[in-house]
């Protein structure tokens, strides 16, 4: 017997009919290069959302082709992602950090057709415009005032196209399987692979997104998404923006400036800001070297890597700011987990809480969670178990795009192995103990990075931690501790690695620590453990030469 509700597709343009009629005159600021200080509504967004859909149509862009973004966070990125989503066409954002040859693989995978691109990544793209055979033409994302001179071919200004066409635009109707949006992972192994997702899992992802235990998102919050757009559709924040009314806050190719971030907090009034801890490390250390303050800042959501408690202590007890730690990735859309509390978390002493600060959280409802041994065997949810964290749900990947192994991103049963490895305890809450490849495995037991690294960050001499497994002729690896140091801080090897008494267990304490001038970052932000283990080279511990 079949139900006998409305059937009525889950498309993304159901959110601009929604915010045009709710939310019109919600304000959507942005920085930009031609504008310090860009504002309008969402009602003005959505207007010339129409017209870049009609310029689409004018330019014979067909249903279905890929368009690339090359952009910061802005009005027009939002306007693009919109515009072209909701006329039939996919929205493919590329993440400028990459290296050209990434770049150029990710073009010709995709067969992108036309590129939109910000005036700062013109250079770029005409290095690599030769070899992107099936792009047809770009639009640079400004004024005519701003256009550069450039060698690219087949080149629109995007403000001409737009100012050729009406707004007199409806916005399609077809099936909510259809691919609205890709982006790459960044590939630390082998090449990049497409997440193509659809007008029904961005739905869902939004719905679930905006959730009181996830992002807790409200018509009286103002947000500032400093993540970037160009990863992971900036954790889902241009659809749940609009969705729920939300004061929108971009800071445009200024995201990693922490005075402009604290001005546009204050001055816009943000109470909400998301990012990946790398970007409020800046910010919070600027807060402390300036006198200034977050004020209107209740709560930061941060994922994409651990966020150290240290952070969340400092965010809480010096700025009043409730930190949500959350777990994703490109595959999931990207939100997995969210770290909220349960009737149970509430009886827990201070010490506790801050404890389970370093679980990803809960689940979100519509995505499935288990930890599975070597053999695939379910474990249990006893927070001591680790295993490979496997996930399933409406916004989860079913496979690549173009995958080089069909069938390869699920197992038999339908799930997709994420790469993290986890516990999961009795209620729920994960803890990502390490990506599968970083795993260290001493004596035949594992140690988790990401707690060590927990740990070292806490120390005030310690601006940036990571642990990698280096091979030891006893224990097969040993953790070895890389630091790099507070500016003006001095600790000796022999001060931190006491500094991990009682704080882990004594086995797993490092058996050395080499300091270095900086961290690599992969093009998402995230440390590179890749190019540390590059960079160590043939490091061995003291003592245990061969
Ligand atoms: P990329 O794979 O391109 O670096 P993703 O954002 O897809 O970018 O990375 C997803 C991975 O990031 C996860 O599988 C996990 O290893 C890590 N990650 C995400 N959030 C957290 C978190 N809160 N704590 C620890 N690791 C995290």
């Amino acid at each position: 017997m079949q139900g006998l509700m409305m059937d009525v597709p889950l498309l993304i343009k159901s959110i601009v009919l929604h915010a045009e009629l709710n939310h019109a005159n919600q304000e959507v600021v942005s920085v930009t290069v031609d504008h310090p200080r860009h504002r309008y509504t969402y009602k003005d967004c959505f207007r010339r959302a129409r017209q870049l859909a009609k310029s689409l149509d004018a330019l014979g862009v067909p249903n279905g082709a890929r368009i690339a973004t090359v952009a910061w966070n802005d009005f027009r990125h939002l306007e693009s992602y919109f515009g072209i989503a909701c006329s039939g066409r996919v929205y493919h954002t590329i993440n400028p950090r990459l290296f050209a040859d990434q770049l150029v693989y990710i073009i010709n995978h995709a067969e992108d057709e036309w590129i939109f691109t910000d005036v700062a990544f013109v250079p770029l793209l005409e290095g690599i415009a030769q070899q992107c055979p099936s792009v047809k033409g770009y639009v640079v994302m400004i004024g005519e005032t701003h256009m550069p001179a450039t060698t690219l071919p087949n080149v629109h200004c995007f403000e001409t196209l737009l100012s050729a066409q009406s707004a007199d635009y409806e916005w399609p109707d077809f099936n909510e399987n259809t691919a609205s949006g890709l982006c790459y992972t960044s590939g630390t192994t082998g090449n990049p692979k497409g997440a193509l997702y659809s007008h029904r899992s961005t739905m869902l992802h939004t719905y679930a997104h905006s959730l009181p235990d996830v992002l807790n998102l409200s018509a009286l919050d103002t947000i500032l998404p400093v993540v970037p757009m160009f990863h992971v559709n900036a954790w889902g924040i241009p659809f749940s923006a609009p969705f729920i009314g939300l004061k929108l806050v971009m800071p445009g190719p200024k995201l990693s400036d922490p005075k402009v971030l604290v001005d546009l907090i204050n001055q816009e009034g943000v109470t909400l800001g998301a990012g990946v801890p790398t970007v409020w490390s800046p910010v919070l250390q600027y807060v402390k070297d300036s006198g200034r303050s977050l004020k209107p800042m209740v709560r930061a959501g941060t994922g994409g890597s651990a966020c150290p408690v240290s952070m969340m202590q400092e965010f809480r007890d010096e700025h009043g700011v409730e930190v949500q730690h959350a777990w994703g990735m490109t595959e999931m859309s990207p939100i997995g987990s969210a770290n909220s509390p349960k009737p149970a978390s509430m009886r827990l002493s201070q010490a506790e809480k801050d404890e389970l600060f370093k679980s990803v959280g809960r689940p979100v409802p519509g995505v499935e969670v288990k930890i599975v041994d070597d053999a695939g065997k379910e474990l249990p949810w006893d927070g001591i178990a680790f295993g490979s964290l496997m996930v399933r749900g409406y916004w989860v990947i079913r496979e690549y795009y173009k995958p080089d192994r069909p069938g390869a991103a699920h197992d038999t049963d339908g799930w997709f192995e994420t790469g993290d490895v986890a516990t999961i305890d009795a209620e729920g809450f994960i803890r990502i103990t390490d990506r599968t490849k970083d795993v260290i495995k001493s004596g035949g037991e594992w140690i988790s990075s990401i707690e060590l690294e927990n740990a070292a960050v806490a120390h005030p001499a310690v601006a940036e931690a990571a642990v990698i497994g280096v091979y030891h002729p006893k224990w097969q690896e040993r953790p070895l501790l890389l630091v790099v140091k507070t500016v003006g801080q001095e600790a000796t090897k022999e001060e931190l690695l006491h500094w991990f008494n009682g704080r882990v267990a004594k086995w797993w304490i490092p058996d050395d620590v080499v300091f270095i001038d900086a961290m690599p970052y992969t093009a998402t932000g995230k440390i590179s453990k890749l190019i540390l283990r590059e960079k160590i080279g043939d490091y061995q511990f003291p003592g245990s030469a061969v």
